[in-house]
C-alpha cells in the first residue's frame, strides 16, 4: 500500500476541513474523474486515489490515525487489548477490581455473588480478657433482605436470563483509541454481571436480595485472648447477592491498658509496696489478683531490695484455649517512712547505733515538739 499520499491534497481541501467540506470535495472530484466521463489516461488511477482519500478522511478514526502517523498503514491491525495482556484478559476484571464491583473471572463467565468480609473492632478490659466475655457489636452491613428472605423475588417473581447480555453477564462495546478499535468487555449494567434478572423483583431490595441494615452481633471472647487478636464471625459480613454466601465479620479485639497490671505474654507484672521492716525481715502480703475477688498471697523474703521480683506461679493470665495460667511477677517497692513518731524515731536511732551507722540524731526544739504531738 502506498504510504505517504497526501489525501488532503488529493481531495483539494485543507487539514482543518470539516466532514461536509470533505464530502463535497469528494463528490466533485468523483464526478470529474469518473472513468465513464473522464477519458484522460490517468483518470482511473486518480479516481481510485480520490476514493481512497475519501475513505480515510470520512472515517474519523482513520482520519485521526492518518493525521497522527501520515499513513493508514497498520490501521486496524493494531493489537487488541487481549493481545497486549496475553489473551483472556478481561476489561471487566480490571474495571471491577478498581471500582469494587462484581468481579468476573478471567475468560469465564463467573461473577462474584458472594458477600465480602467486613472488619470491626471491640475494646475490652484486661479483666475481661482474663475471664473471657461476651460483647455485642453494632455495625452497618448489607444484610439478607427480610422482605424476600434474600431471594430478590417478590411474590410470584422468578429469575430470568438477562436480556441485555443474553445471560453472559458481560457486554461488549467498541472503543476508539490510538491503537485503533478495541473490543472492551465489561460487566453488564443491568444484571451486575450475574446474567440473571428478576421479572418481578422485591421492591425492598430491588432484586438484590440484600439491604443496608444495622446489625447487632454478640461476640464471645475466650479467656486469655491477646491484644490485637482476631475472631471470625461466620456469615456476618456483607450478604451475598440473592442468597449467595455471606462474607464473614472479622473482629479485632483491643485490650485496654490496665492501671495495675502489665501483661507480658501470659505473665502479669504488678508492683507491691513493702516497708523497710517487711523488706528486711520478710513478710507475707495479700494483693488483689486479676480475677474477680481473687486474693494472691505473696511471700516477701527477708532482705528484699527495691525492685526485687517475687514470682507467684499460676496467678497470671489464663492460657488461651488450654489449662493453666501464666505467672504473677511482683516487683517490690520498698517504702521509706516519711513521718515518724518519737518512739519510732528512737527505735530507728537504736538500730542505727547497733549497726554503727551515723545518723542525724540532733533535732531542733521545733522538730521535737512536732514529734511529741504526732
Ligand atoms: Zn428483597
Ligand atoms: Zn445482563
Amino acid at each position: 500500500m502506498a504510504s505517504s499520499k497526501d489525501y488532503y491534497e488529493i481531495l483539494g481541501v485543507d487539514k482543518q476541513a470539516d466532514d461536509a467540506t470533505i464530502r463535497k470535495a469528494f463528490h466533485k472530484k468523483a464526478r470529474d474523474l469518473h472513468p465513464d466521463i473522464n477519458k484522460e489516461p490517468d483518470a482511473e488511477e486518480r479516481f481510485k486515489e480520490v476514493n481512497e482519500a475519501y475513505e480515510v478522511l470520512s472515517d474519523p478514526k482513520k482520519r485521526e490515525f492518518y493525521d497522527r502517523y501520515g499513513s493508514v498503514d497498520g490501521y486496524g491491525q493494531g493489537p487488541s487489548i487481549d493481545d497486549i495482556f496475553g489473551g483472556g484478559f478481561d476489561m471487566g476484571d480490571l474495571f471491577s477490581s478498581f471500582f469494587g464491583g462484581a468481579a468476573s473471572g478471567g475468560g469465564s463467565r463467573a461473577v462474584r455473588l458472594d458477600g465480602r468480609d467486613m472488619g470491626a473492632s471491640i475494646k475490652i478490659t484486661l479483666q475481661q480478657a482474663a475471664t473471657g466475655c461476651s460483647k455485642e457489636i453494632a455495625y452497618n452491613r448489607l444484610a439478607p433482605c427480610h422482605s424476600c428472605n434474600g431471594s430478590g423475588c417478590a411474590e410470584g417473581g422468578s429469575q430470568v436470563s438477562c436480556s441485555t447480555c443474553h445471560g453472559t453477564g458481560q457486554v461488549v462495546t467498541t472503543q476508539r483509541s490510538f491503537l485503533g478499535q478495541m473490543q472492551v468487555r465489561s460487566v453488564c449494567p443491568d444484571c451486575n454481571g450475574t446474567g440473571v434478572t428478576i421479572d418481578n423483583p422485591c421492591t425492598e431490595c430491588q432484586g438484590q436480595g440484600r439491604t443496608p441494615d444495622r446489625e447487632r452481633v454478640s461476640v464471645k471472647i475466650p479467656a486469655g485472648f491477646r491484644d490485637g487478636q482476631q475472631l471470625r464471625v461466620e456469615g456476618y459480613g456483607e450478604a451475598g447477592v440473592r442468597g449467595a454466601r455471606s462474607g464473614d465479620l472479622i473482629v479485632t479485639v483491643i485490650i485496654e491498658e490496665d492501671e495495675r497490671f502489665q501483661r507480658s505474654g501470659d505473665d502479669l507484672h504488678v508492683r507491691a509496696e513493702v516497708s523497710i521492716a517487711q523488706a528486711a525481715l520478710g513478710a507475707t502480703l495479700e494483693i488483689e489478683g486479676i480475677m474477680p475477688d481473687e486474693v494472691v498471697e505473696v511471700t516477701i523474703p527477708a532482705g528484699s531490695q527495691f525492685d526485687d521480683e517475687v514470682r507467684v506461679q499460676n496467678m497470671g493470665m489464663p492460657h488461651l484455649r488450654r489449662d493453666g495460667r501464666g505467672d504473677l511477677i511482683v516487683h517490690i517497692d520498698v517504702v521509706v517512712p516519711q513521718k515518724l513518731n518519737e518512739h519510732q524515731r528512737k527505735l530507728l536511732e537504736e538500730l542505727a547505733e547497733s549497726m554503727n551507722e551515723q545518723v542525724n540524731a540532733r533535732r531542733t526544739p521545733w522538730q521535737r515538739l512536732r514529734e511529741r504531738l504526732s
